[in-house]
């Protein structure tokens, strides 16, 4: 397999305050392994490159860009209770979006497989006119927009493991049909969207498709919630590219949430997600909080791009609450999905 990686120590200089979780340490952690098991080495570089005003604009208002723009004149500035850029943000987020873009296309082109971004800052909390939750521009709402306008793609997938919900994400297609929105997240938590409810609107309806979970949930659910809810309506969907919002703080671990999936559970999450789109899938790097876990969930999940396939372990049956919560997405989406 020929899997493209986007990656730029350019990406390194935004900068938040002493403390902040979202730190230039995860993004070095990522690309140490990477090197370190050969993984970097078995991937072709895809080079990063500043996302044009255009691109940024089918998802974000010119204001918003511009006010992004902006904040490279400032030594440091806090955009809302947990979002903060320093003079090198502006230029990381272009390069991010512009870097996803062109992997995105590579891949829908056909002259990759696939492909993983390292990317810093993450995306799915920006939304139209608002940075939010570490995210300044939607990296990956740009690249599905930039795939349908090149009309490499008609039908896009986005897949958001992260263990919160993407709600940049949601907005920017609520009542586009052509996009379909599946998140698993943590609920209720922040951001505090994400109910199993909000199926979209409009010509929408039934292409945002959320999975809310309680806490301490792990491999076993996680691999049901795609078993069962993801694969049957993607499969009706029939989407051309996946794009992936790959955060790993639903990690067990992880600092900021109360999930449990494993290295071996992200795998087999791409190994379910390879199956679609003739395998056109591209992971990019949301959140994710704990070093070592994102390292290792990382350098699996790239292995598993690479086609390395090893036995996978048996994950059990899901627990009680969240067979529940899968039943009760399916009844609520099953009017627009008959293979549910
Ligand atoms: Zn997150």
């Amino acid at each position: 397999m020929t899997t493209g990686l986007v990656w730029d120590e350019r990406f390194l200089d935004h900068r938040a305050p002493p403390g902040h979780p979202e730190h230039a340490g995860r993004a070095q952690a990522i690309w140490q392994r990477l090197e370190s098991e050969g993984l970097t080495a078995r991937c072709r570089r895809v080079p990063a490159r500043e996302a044009a005003d255009e691109e940024l604009e089918r998802v974000h208002t010119a204001r918003h860009v511009r006010a992004i723009d902006e904040t490279a004149r400032s030594a440091a500035l806090q955009l809302d209770p947990d979002t903060y850029t320093s003079p090198g943000s502006a230029l990381a987020a272009r390069l991010a979006a512009g870097g996803l873009v062109n992997l995105a296309r590579e891949v829908a082109e056909g002259r990759l497989d696939n492909g993983f971004a390292l990317l810093r800052p993450p995306g799915h909390h920006a939304e139209a006119e608002r940075a939010m939750g570490f995210c300044l521009f939607n990296n990956v709402a740009v690249a599905a927009r930039a795939a349908q306008a090149a009309g490499l793609a008609q039908r896009v997938l986005i897949v958001d493991w992260d263990l919160h919900h993407g709600n940049g994400t949601q907005h920017s297609f609520r009542e586009d049909p052509t996009v379909l929105y599946f998140s698993t997240h943590q609920f209720p938590f922040y951001p505090g969207t994400g109910a199993i409810e909000e199926i979209g609107g409009g010509d929408g309806r039934g292409t945002t498709v959320n999975v809310p979970f309680p806490g301490g949930m792990g491999d076993a659910e996680y691999v049901a919630a795609f078993e069962r809810v993801l694969l049957p309506i993607a499969a009706e969907f029939d989407p051309e590219l996946v794009l992936v919002s790959a955060g790993f703080d639903a990690a067990d671990g992880d600092p900021l949430g109360a999930m449990r999936v494993s290295p071996a559970g992200y795998a087999a999450l791409t190994r379910r997600v390879l199956g679609l789109a003739r395998g056109r899938v591209v992971l990019a790097l949301e959140g994710g909080y704990n070093l070592d876990a994102i390292a290792r969930s990382s350098a699996e999940c790239v292995r598993t791009l690479l086609g390395d396939r090893e036995p996978e372990p048996g994950f059990g049956e899901p627990d009680r609450r969240a067979r529940a919560v899968l039943d009760a997405v399916k009844a609520v989406q099953e009017e627009h999905w008959a293979g549910l």
